[in-house]
């Protein structure tokens, strides 16, 4: 597998927020959504290593967390991670798989953190070729209704302005039987304050659905740093 950083820090978003995690990122992703905070990991990929489950293992064993994150850029384009998870869960480790609801492949999961890339995720000013394959990619319902059948799931919504509040809505609606408990939305921030002040209309939206509204505790934690 294509692998930008392995490491270990506490999860800072969802449902297990706080809990401490050893994190394995992969690398690359085809959306090039215009508001990616990991772009290093995504298409402007600096670093990566190509490891085998094996050595992907020796990594997790050297760590006693219980908690394994696989994230991304988008861990559900690269075949690898069926072995990893299957393996991974042998070793009875509980895992999360971060994505963006774009592939589904056979994997083990212990909770599957599905992020819908809604219309503010369009990468604006990027070339023309480069929109028009996100905008073909990032709505894939058939393959969220399957995700969210298969495994334990939130379905997570990054916003930046109310109107994204409508979006969801309207997402929801299409894609039909979402549990609501399982529905996060969180703030668009690379700051502590920016993330405070959408909170503002996040939450009592959130309470008004009965949604779960998440903070990006990695930056109160450890601000807008890579590998945390
Ligand atoms: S799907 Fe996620 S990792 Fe991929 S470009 Fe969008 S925000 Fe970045």
């Amino acid at each position: 597998m294509r692998i930008a950083e392995i490491f270990r820090s506490k999860q800072g978003e969802g449902f297990w927020t706080g809990t401490d995690s050893l994190f394995i990122r992969v690398s690359g992703c085809p959306l090039h959504c215009g508001f990616c905070d990991t772009a290093y990991a995504s298409w402007k990929i600096d670093r990566a290593e190509e490891l085998s489950c094996d050595q992907i293992l020796t990594r997790v064993l050297a760590e006693e967390t219980e908690h394994v994150v696989i994230t991304g850029g988008e861990p559900m384009v690269q075949t690898g991670i069926v072995e990893l998870t299957h393996r991974l869960s042998e070793l009875g480790r509980t895992i999360t798989i971060e994505t963006a609801g774009i592939a589904a492949l056979p994997v083990k999961c212990d909770l599957m953190s599905i992020s819908p890339k809604r219309s503010n995720s369009t990468p604006l000013g990027a070339p023309e070729e480069v929109i028009r394959r996100h905008e073909t990619l990032r709505d894939q319902k058939q393959i969220v209704r399957r995700l969210i059948a298969d495994y334990p799931y939130q379905l997570k919504f990054v916003v930046d302005h109310p109107d994204d509040l409508d979006d969801i809505d309207g997402y929801l609606t299409a894609l039909g039987s979402v549990d609501s408990s399982r529905v996060c939305v969180m703030p668009m921030a690379v700051d502590t304050p920016s993330m405070a002040e959408k909170l503002v209309w996040i939450r009592p939206y959130c309470r008004a659905r009965g949604f779960y509204y998440t903070s990006r505790m990695q930056l109160v934690w450890f601000g807008n740093r890579r590998g945390t």
